[in-house]
């Protein structure tokens, strides 16, 4: 089985993501900063940019993670010899190293600390990829799926959309692939369970694999691999009804972040003043916006 993404003209209508509403319902306006940030007045274009390139160290941490996954699982597409995991190790140290020096972390941008402490994220990064060689999904990727390996889709290209139940949304997912008639999807966390987020990133994963590539339900195999500390997995089986109550749920999300456009066909905010502040001091303090909001 071959599978092909479907392009989608160009449309300025809002689209929903799990990430997209996760911030609307935390802050109203740090969502208006991260997805509408043109309509902010007063505020340098560039000083916006930079606010909103700010990383934190856990959000490296995952990044280097997920480039290391990609290597690897490309490195496997050519050549299904032994995996050199010192080598592997060096090229992680190398990825996360290069961040490091070529990012501004929040952390440091807000005085949160002097320094950053590379040592500390190193080791969790190395953690992940070896309980990922360790694991179980590795062995299984060599027993099962490197079959069909032409079919693999490892980091997809683009943003992930798609359409459920026609509303437009984002479904970026981490590793697709075949194996027979059947399709596996598989996304790395480096960060804390969340299980009920992450069900339900695992069911838009499969909504969107059902409407992207018409494949019926009981052939989708959507799964979380956690990397840290210990490695564990996450899956879910699609129900009958479980559809149906998820495209109700994001028709909810989608109308709600509808209301607060003034224009929702062109996506245009209402005024920022709509946008409410969080009340929340510990959300605050891990926003890269809190200098707009002193
Ligand atoms: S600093 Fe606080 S109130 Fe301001 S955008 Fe960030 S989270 Fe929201």
């Amino acid at each position: 089985m071959m599978l092909k993404f479907p392009e989608y003209p160009f449309t300025p209508i809002l689209g929903w993501s799990i990430s997209r509403f996760e911030t609307f319902d935390k802050c109203k306006r740090q969502y208006f900063y991260q997805y509408y940030s043109k309509y902010v007045r007063g505020v340098p274009i560039y000083k916006i940019t930079k606010l909103k390139e700010l990383t934190t160290v856990p959000l490296e941490v995952g990044s280097a993670v997920h480039d290391c996954m990609e290597a690897l699982l490309a490195r496997l597409q050519k050549s299904d010899s032994t995996i050199d995991e010192g080598k592997f190790l060096k090229f992680a140290d190398d990825k996360l190293r290069e961040y490091f020096s070529s990012k501004t972390f929040i952390e440091i941008y807000y005085n949160q600390t002097a320094e950053l402490d590379f040592q500390a994220a190193s080791e969790k990064v190395r953690v992940c990829l070896e309980n990922f060689l360790g694991g179980p999904c590795f062995n299984w990727l060599y027993m099962r799926a490197l079959i069909n390996k032409t079919g693999w889709m490892i980091e997809p290209p683009g943003y992930g959309e798609t359409r459920l139940n026609g509303l437009k949304a984002y479904c970026k997912m981490d590793f697709l692939f075949p194996v027979e008639d059947e399709v596996y999807i598989l996304d790395w966390k480096t960060g804390a369970k969340d299980p009920a987020k992450h069900a339900a990133q695992l069911m838009g994963y499969a909504v969107a694999a059902n409407s992207n590539f018409s494949i019926p339900w009981n052939r989708i195999y959507p799964k979380i691999v956690y990397l840290y500390p210990q490695y564990d997995e996450l899956e879910i089986s699609v129900g009958e009804q479980e559809p149906e109550i998820f495209f109700q749920r994001i028709k909810e999300q989608t109308e709600m972040m509808y209301a607060y456009c003034k224009n929702v066909e062109q996506n245009i905010p209402h005024d920022i003043s709509k946008f409410e502040r969080s009340p929340s001091p510990t959300m605050c303090r891990n926003c890269k916006f809190q200098e707009l909001c002193e």
